[in-house]
């Protein structure tokens, strides 16, 4: 169904019924037009035959009757008694039971048959007289022959369906700048490449889809470079930010020490953990910016799996320990990945985070490796207060944070897992998630 409502399909159809329509206008033209100058012509012809009959019977020829029987010239004419007896000529059953009439040459119909019938009365010396009749049958396969037979059964299909598919390739052709529109505007979705343009064919020039095209791939153009320059400014205004932010912690770290009174303390770890928050914001920042731009440093090597997760278990004990969570590693040593063990440890560390940040008290956290096939699966799972499943989707998104009033509790950004999947899709890896609100989550990580 979904191939008729197709404009290509909808235009060849459109053209071939229009064919077919004109082809039956013109053969009904033609044949109504051949079929009077026919019967034109055939009355000629017997009222010919009959009156040279009937003026050799005049002459008293005696010959007659073997022209009438035999002569191919007279082969429509036939004569009869006049009590109707056939006596020689051209013999056919429903023209001889036609009843005589002097005049013009008439139609006659028998058993739906018509004939073109033409008599003569003569009356000849001692005889009684003869009707000489002349016929001819009127039924169009006659009239119209083998050759019209042959135009409507073969030559109008061989046109109809050349006509089909003629119109159907050069309207493909047609709409194929089309096609590029759509394939080149999907592969920019699904694949997220703004660098992707409309394929053009410089034969096409001066035609509309042409200029579409092209004012399409120039539209492009501009919002790449308005992409480049925004991807830009974010990687510009992030550097500048790393050292003033350094600078706000260690002299918060240094008001702690300081701090005398609980307040003092308290405001100085406040700062402390708003410049960590900035410091995490900040480097997510730089790190999508400098993947997004391929700029990225990326040391592909052969990297311990259970020595990575050790290091972000090791990094994230103090964390764990402030809810009581415990950190369990599932890794046996020898599971190597090719991976830049620092991105990937930047992963790692980021999902066992999101487990502590959003893991119950005294709840647990699991991270597993396992060998499949040529690929790598790691599985960071947790007890913790899971995610409802119409943010699954979203949870990727920059910024994203499911309960925003509570960010600042969790210390969350709303980054962490887009720089995660960012380095995961650099590793030319997957990365999901299940999860049971209020009972688990699990992040498996494929390379
Ligand atoms: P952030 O944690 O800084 O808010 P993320 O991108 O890491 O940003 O996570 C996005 C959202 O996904 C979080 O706000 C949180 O609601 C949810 N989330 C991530 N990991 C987990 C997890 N392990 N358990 C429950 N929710 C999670």
């Amino acid at each position: 169904m979904k191939h008729f409502t197709s404009v290509k399909t909808r235009i060849t159809i459109w053209y071939t019924g229009l064919m077919l329509i004109l082809i039956a206008v013109v053969l009904f033209l033609v044949w109504s037009l051949s079929y009077k100058l026919l019967i034109e012509n055939i009355e000629k012809d017997i009222t010919l035959q009959v009156t040279q009959i009937s003026e050799k019977i005049t002459k008293r020829q005696f010959d007659v009757f073997r022209i009438v029987d035999r002569d191919e010239e007279f082969k429509n004419v036939s004569l009869y008694e006049k009590n109707g007896r056939y006596i020689t000529g051209q013999y056919i059953y429903d023209i001889a039971n036609i009843g005589f009439a002097e005049g013009k040459p008439r139609r006659e119909t028998v058993d739906g048959k018509v004939y073109l019938v033409y008599d003569v009365q003569k009356h000849s010396g001692g005889h009684d007289g003869f009707w000489i009749r002349g016929a001819e049958s009127l039924n169009s396969g006659m009239i119209f022959g083998r050759s019209a037979i042959v135009v409507i059964l073969i030559i109008i299909p061989v046109l109809v369906v050349t006509t089909a598919l003629g119109g159907y390739y050069i309207t493909k052709k047609a709409f194929m700048p089309i096609n590029n529109i759509i394939d080149t505007a999907n592969e920019i979705c699904t694949q997220r490449d703004i660098k992707k343009r409309i394929a053009t064919d410089d034969s096409g020039k001066g035609e509309e889809l042409y200029a579409l095209s092209v004012t399409l791939n120039q539209m492009l153009d501009k919002i790449e470079s308005l992409i480049e320059q925004e991807k830009q400014f974010t990687s510009d205004a992030s550097h500048e930010l790393r050292t003033p932010i350094s600078v706000i912690l260690t002299q918060g770290e240094y008001l702690f020490e300081l701090a005398e009174s609980e307040k003092e303390k308290e405001i100085a770890e406040n700062i402390i953990m708003k410049a960590k928050q900035l410091k995490e914001l900040v480097s997510g920042l730089l790190l999508l910016a400098r993947i997004d731009g391929n700029r990225q440093k990326f040391n592909k090597e052969k990297v311990d799996v259970g020595a990575v997760v050790d290091i972000a278990i090791d990094d994230m004990r103090n964390e764990a320990k402030k809810k009581d969570i415990l950190l369990i590693s599932n890794v046996r040593d020898g599971i190597m990945v090719e991976a830049d063990e620092i991105l990937l440890l930047s992963a790692i560390t980021n999902l066992i985070s999101n487990s502590i940040k959003y893991g119950k008290q005294s709840g647990n956290v699991l991270i597993s490796a396992i060998k499949v096939g040529a690929r790598v699966e790691i599985i960071v799972a947790d007890n913790g207060i899971g995610i409802a499943k119409e943010h699954i989707d979203k949870i990727w998104g920059r910024f994203y944070r499911i309960d925003d009033a509570r960010s600042d509790e969790y210390g969350s950004t709303g980054l962490g897992l887009a720089v995660v999947k960012s380095i995961i899709k650099l590793h030319g890896g997957e990365i999901s998630v299940k999860s049971e609100p209020g009972e688990r989550t699990e992040f498996r990580i494929v390379i």
